[in-house]
Protein backbone atom coordinates (compact mmCIF):
# COMPACT_ATOMS: atom_id res chain seq x y z
CA UNK A 1 0.00 0.00 0.00
CA UNK A 2 1.14 3.63 -0.23
CA UNK A 3 1.42 5.98 2.40
CA UNK A 4 -0.93 8.13 0.78
CA UNK A 5 -3.44 6.07 1.51
CA UNK A 6 -3.22 6.93 5.06
CA UNK A 7 -5.46 9.84 5.12
CA UNK A 8 -8.42 7.97 3.45
CA UNK A 9 -8.67 4.69 5.83
CA UNK A 10 -9.36 4.61 9.50
CA UNK A 11 -10.59 2.13 12.06
CA UNK A 12 -13.25 0.28 10.83
CA UNK A 13 -14.70 0.15 14.54
CA UNK A 14 -14.70 3.67 15.52
CA UNK A 15 -13.52 5.54 12.52
CA UNK A 16 -10.23 6.96 13.99
CA UNK A 17 -6.46 7.66 12.58
CA UNK A 18 -4.56 4.97 12.37
CA UNK A 19 -0.80 5.35 13.27
CA UNK A 20 1.46 3.44 11.10
CA UNK A 21 4.53 1.13 11.95
CA UNK A 22 6.67 -0.26 9.05
CA UNK A 23 8.12 -3.46 9.04
CA UNK A 24 8.87 -3.77 5.18
CA UNK A 25 8.49 -0.80 2.35
CA UNK A 26 9.36 -1.92 -0.94
CA UNK A 27 12.02 0.04 -3.89
CA UNK A 28 8.82 2.21 -4.54
CA UNK A 29 8.43 3.27 -1.27
CA UNK A 30 5.47 1.33 -1.23
CA UNK A 31 4.77 -0.53 2.43
CA UNK A 32 5.06 -4.07 2.43
CA UNK A 33 4.54 -5.09 5.72
CA UNK A 34 3.78 -3.25 8.67
CA UNK A 35 0.80 -2.86 11.25
CA UNK A 36 -1.92 -0.33 11.49
CA UNK A 37 -2.50 0.57 15.26
CA UNK A 38 -6.03 2.70 16.19
CA UNK A 39 -5.24 5.69 18.06
CA UNK A 40 -8.55 5.92 19.67
CA UNK A 41 -9.46 1.81 20.71
CA UNK A 42 -5.79 0.54 20.85
CA UNK A 43 -6.61 -2.27 17.80
CA UNK A 44 -4.18 -3.45 15.79
CA UNK A 45 -5.07 -3.87 11.94
CA UNK A 46 -1.91 -6.23 10.20
CA UNK A 47 -0.58 -4.94 6.32
CA UNK A 48 0.15 -8.18 4.88
CA UNK A 49 1.80 -8.38 1.19
CA UNK A 50 1.20 -4.89 0.67
CA UNK A 51 -2.88 -5.40 1.43
CA UNK A 52 -3.86 -3.71 5.23
CA UNK A 53 -6.27 -5.78 6.77
CA UNK A 54 -8.88 -3.77 7.82
CA UNK A 55 -11.32 -6.64 9.13
CA UNK A 56 -12.71 -6.29 12.49
CA UNK A 57 -10.40 -8.82 14.48
CA UNK A 58 -13.94 -10.88 15.13
CA UNK A 59 -14.37 -11.18 11.20
CA UNK A 60 -10.93 -11.45 10.45
CA UNK A 61 -11.01 -15.37 12.21
CA UNK A 62 -14.16 -16.35 10.68
CA UNK A 63 -12.45 -15.24 7.49
CA UNK A 64 -9.41 -17.56 8.15
CA UNK A 65 -11.70 -20.29 9.31
ZN1 LIG B 1 -10.39 2.03 16.75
Amino acid sequence: MKESLMDIICCPEDKHELELSVEERDDDEEIIEGTLTCTECGEAYPIEDGIPNLLPPDMREEAAA
